[in-house]
């Protein structure tokens, strides 16, 4: 199905977010995962991307093509540009429509660190729309950062260009991992004054490891922590069972407030743990 219209049309919806394996390592865990996942119905399920040009890309398709041929779940694909020519990112889309995906997440991903490529296909992931919509008929989705993206200058200019992404067609939005929903609702508002009236994913991330949490600070840009959550990596910080079930405990508190908000739809950074998202998806039995 088409993730933009099933936005559209269901009241609320989940979704889970998983990685395909590196390189070289074995996809048996990462099928494991996603069978144990698609069990739990959620309404569509998004493999990232990893970095590494064409070949890299052949991970996610094949776990995606699994989740939607043999799971029959929706499947979003991940896709970034920043390293691709426009013949790789044409190659990627023939293979993901051979494999019956209908969905993209345009991305531009990060630029890579000493980076030395002289001429760029793509800079930016509004081009990267357009170049999908030149191949084939699929409905795109981008990112969002309810905190503003680490590059931008500020967070007017970040929505400017959310706005631009969405006038070259994209269909819906998923937004970075935030802990504070106030950060959200703030955001949301902001997008509609600006006529961003696409529908928007709330991404949450449950925290569960002390690892986990120092590399989202270092990756994503995301900063705004309430009080609540700083109080759980204090007391339960090196205790992992109990800050498993606090993190899993707070990711919960955090979706049941944004649906009584009128957020409709979650997308969970599950991170390939089915362990998590079921005892997520038990906890909000008669919500979803
Ligand atoms: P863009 O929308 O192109 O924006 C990048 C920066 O440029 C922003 O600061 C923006 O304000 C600015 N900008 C945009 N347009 C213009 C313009 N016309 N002129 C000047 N400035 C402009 N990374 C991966 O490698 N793999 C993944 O699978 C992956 N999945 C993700 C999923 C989600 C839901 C999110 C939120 C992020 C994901 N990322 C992933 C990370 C993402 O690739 C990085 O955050 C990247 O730095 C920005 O990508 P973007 O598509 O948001 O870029």
């Amino acid at each position: 199905m088409r993730i933009g219209d099933l936005l559209k049309e269901k009241e609320t919806t989940i979704s889970f977010e998983v990685f395909p394996p590196k390189a070289d390592s074995s996809f048996e865990p990462v099928l494991k995962a996603v069978d144990e996942l698609s069990a739990l119905n959620p309404d569509y399920i998004s493999v990232t991307y990893g970095a590494g040009g064409a070949g890299a890309f052949k991970n996610t398709v094949q776990v995606a093509s699994h989740i939607q041929n043999e799971l029959n779940t929706t499947a979003l694909a991940h896709l970034t540009c920043v390293s691709n020519s426009y013949e790789d990112v044409a190659a990627i889309v023939k293979e993901l429509k051979a494999n019956n995906i209908e969905n993209i997440l345009a991305l531009r991903g990060d630029i890579p660190k000493n980076d030395e490529m002289k001429k760029r296909d793509f800079s930016y992931a509004y081009e990267l729309i357009d170049a999908i919509k030149e191949m084939g008929d699929f409905s795109i989705g981008c990112a969002c950062y309810p905190e503003g993206h680490v590059e931008a200058a500020n967070k007017q200019k970040d929505l400017d260009f959310l706005k631009e992404k969405v006038s070259h067609g994209c269909d819906f939005l998923i937004t970075q991992m935030f802990f504070d929903n106030n950060v959200l609702y703030s955001f949301l508002y902001n997008a509609l004054k600006k006529g961003i009236d696409k529908p928007v994913d709330a991404g949450v991330m449950p925290v569960t490891n002390i690892k986990q949490i120092e590399k989202i600070f270092a990756l994503s840009g995301t900063s705004t922590l309430p009080p609540k959550f700083k109080a759980i990596v204090d007391k339960f910080g090196d205790k992992p069972q109990a800050l498993k079930q606090a993190g899993i405990a707070y990711a919960t508190d955090q979706i049941v407030d944004l649906v009584a908000n009128g957020v409709s739809g979650i997308h969970v950074y599950v991170m390939n743990r089915a362990d998590i998202a079921r005892k997520i998806i038990e906890n909000l039995s008669e919500i979803f």
